[in-house]
């Protein structure tokens, strides 16, 4: 069996658990590896967008901290500290394959003004003109309750309807959807949903691991804020991203979000 996948333009969010190891320090080798798939998929002419997490886990670490922070401007000083490095990071291995990245740092007022919304698309559109890659996280220095999003899945999700991707993919620690708490042995992978249920809902309702944030339900959310504008997405693991490319070909692998309707 295989799905049918328009991949033109495609949004891939990658959270800080496929980032950050459970040691905290940071997944070089899968940026590595992450890079390299998105160059192939460069290569192919396909327009690409990164969100990626990490920021605080990469401040943390760079700081010696021995956990994350909790309170709110310790949490953004670490993020401005772990922001500047991902980005370096992600320079130098894109760099290796030629390709130039842009930093934006989105906040909701982005979303919700309508003038910053439709500079935030125009800027968007010359990135991927000018066939750089766009590097997308929430600003966390200057985000506060009222105008945060809180997680980059939503944000995700947002971008794909902002430049009207075809495809949404969220890079987790796990396949995909379980029908139930992941850590049980008979848990199954949901290969494909097609309507958001109360059962789906539910299956998304579990905590999230320790690094990450949004856990499943994010996700699910995620995948109904961009279908309403006919984005699929497609929740699949980080560990191995060079699957990517089977999946941009049709073979199934990860949870498929193919919703009719928003
Ligand atoms: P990320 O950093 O990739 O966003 P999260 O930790 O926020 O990761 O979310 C992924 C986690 O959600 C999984 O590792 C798992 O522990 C948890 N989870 C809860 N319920 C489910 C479910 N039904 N199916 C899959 N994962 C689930």
């Amino acid at each position: 069996m295989m799905r049918e996948i328009a991949s033109d333009r495609i949004v891939i969010k990658v959270g800080t658990s496929t980032l950050i190891k459970p040691t905290g320090e940071v997944n070089i080798k899968r940026i590595e590896q992450l890079t390299t798939t998105i160059a192939t998929l460069k290569a192919q002419h396909k327009q690409v967008i990164l969100v990626s997490s990490g920021a605080i886990g990469v401040g943390t670490n760079a700081l010696k901290l021995e956990k994350r922070p909790t309170l709110i401007p310790d949490k953004q000083a670490v993020a401005a500290v772990g922001q500047s490095l991902l980005m370096g990071v992600y320079d130098k291995y894109f760099g290796m394959h030629q390709l130039a990245v842009g930093q934006m740092l989105i906040t909701k007022d982005c979303i919700e003004h309508t003038r910053r919304y439709g500079n935030a698309i125009n800027t968007l559109n010359a990135l991927l003109n000018l066939d750089i890659i766009p590097i997308i996280n929430e600003n966390d220095t200057v985000a506060i309750d009222e105008i945060i999003l809180g997680d980059n899945d939503t944000l995700s999700a947002y971008v794909a309807t902002m430049i009207n991707a075809n495809l949404l993919i969220i890079l987790s620690d796990i396949e995909g959807l379980y029908d139930k708490n992941p850590t049980e042995p008979e848990a199954k992978l949901i290969t494909e949903v097609k309507c958001i249920t109360e059962q789906i809902k539910a299956y998304a309702g579990g905590a999230g691991s320790i690094h990450g944030t949004g856990g499943m339900k994010t996700k699910v959310e995620a995948a109904m804020i961009a279908a309403k504008n006919g984005t699929k997405t497609i929740i699949m693991n980080g560990k191995t991203p060079e699957k990517l490319e089977n999946v941009l070909k049709g073979e199934v692998i990860g949870t498929y979000f193919d919703l009719t309707t928003g």
